[in-house]
């Protein structure tokens, strides 16, 4: 089976609704190759009327959160079904953000996951270890524990659908990229783990991207890599030029 090819963006906190509507035009007019599933996460205010935009054009819809039930009393909060309804196909879980942030711990994700799954979305899981525990050689252990508990409770059919961002935080709005040698490193170990839950052949398959600092410059080193699929990203996917760029650095298939 063919590897997957996805590039992400990540507007984040970002951009004013019309500035928003524009970069979903310039992308939709934009020339993106046709072996790369591009996603897009503009703010949840955004999402149904990109969703308009973005119809019959191939290119994804994704959230950056949601809450983990469906409906009640939770004001301010967004549900995954509620998402399904305007459009979207993906959400962002676990982003570094949110996890420093708002306090979203481990077993938060697996109920976020979980949910997403129940409403029918892809979760785009987010791990990856903050500096210090890169400097103390423990950033394996740390990613392991985020994967145990947080997607291991998970049905392996669920587990082979997800998407998986692997985002060392030490490279999220940094500049300082990780090298495709440690960003490989950290995925086959992804895989590994993975594929005892999923088996060879889903494993084989499961799309792990590589997020922190990609740029036009840097993606096509990290896209040489056997075992990185693409990558989420943050602002460079706010300029159309940089995104499509990155989406176009794919070695010849
Ligand atoms: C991100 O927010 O997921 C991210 C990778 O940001 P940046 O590309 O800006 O480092």
């Amino acid at each position: 089976m063919q590897k997957p090819r996805i590039v992400a963006g990540n507007w984040k906190m970002n951009l004013r609704l019309q500035a928003g509507i524009h970069l979903a035009d310039e992308i939709v007019r934009g020339n993106r190759p046709e072996d790369v599933q591009c996603i897009l996460a503009p703010p949840f205010i955004h999402l149904p009327l990109i969703a308009r935009k973005l119809e019959q054009h191939g290119i994804g819809l994704a959230a950056q959160n949601c809450y983990e039930y469906s409906t009640g009393p939770y004001t301010g909060e967004i549900s995954p079904d509620m998402l399904q309804s305007a459009g979207v196909a993906y959400v962002i879980v676990g982003h570094s953000e949110r996890r420093l942030h708002f306090q979203e711990s481990n077993a938060l994700l697996y109920r976020k996951s979980l949910a997403v799954f129940e409403a029918g979305l892809i979760p785009i899981f987010c791990c990856g270890e903050p500096l210090e525990v890169r400097q103390q050689g423990k950033e394996k252990a740390f990613v392991e524990q985020q994967l145990e508990e947080s997607l291991f409770p998970l049905s392996a059919e669920y587990l082979s659908q997800i998407i998986i961002a692997y985002e060392p935080v030490w490279a999220i709005g940094t500049g300082h990229v990780a090298s495709p040698d440690q960003a490989q490193e950290m995925h086959v170990f992804i895989r590994d783990k993975i594929r005892s839950r999923i088996g060879d052949a889903s494993a084989a398959v499961l799309p792990i991207l590589y997020g922190g600092s990609v740029k036009p410059d840097n993606a096509s080193g990290l896209f040489a890599m056997e075992d990185i699929n693409g990558a989420l990203v943050g602002g460079a996917s706010l300029v159309a030029k940089d995104f499509l760029e990155i989406m176009a650095s794919f070695p010849n298939s």
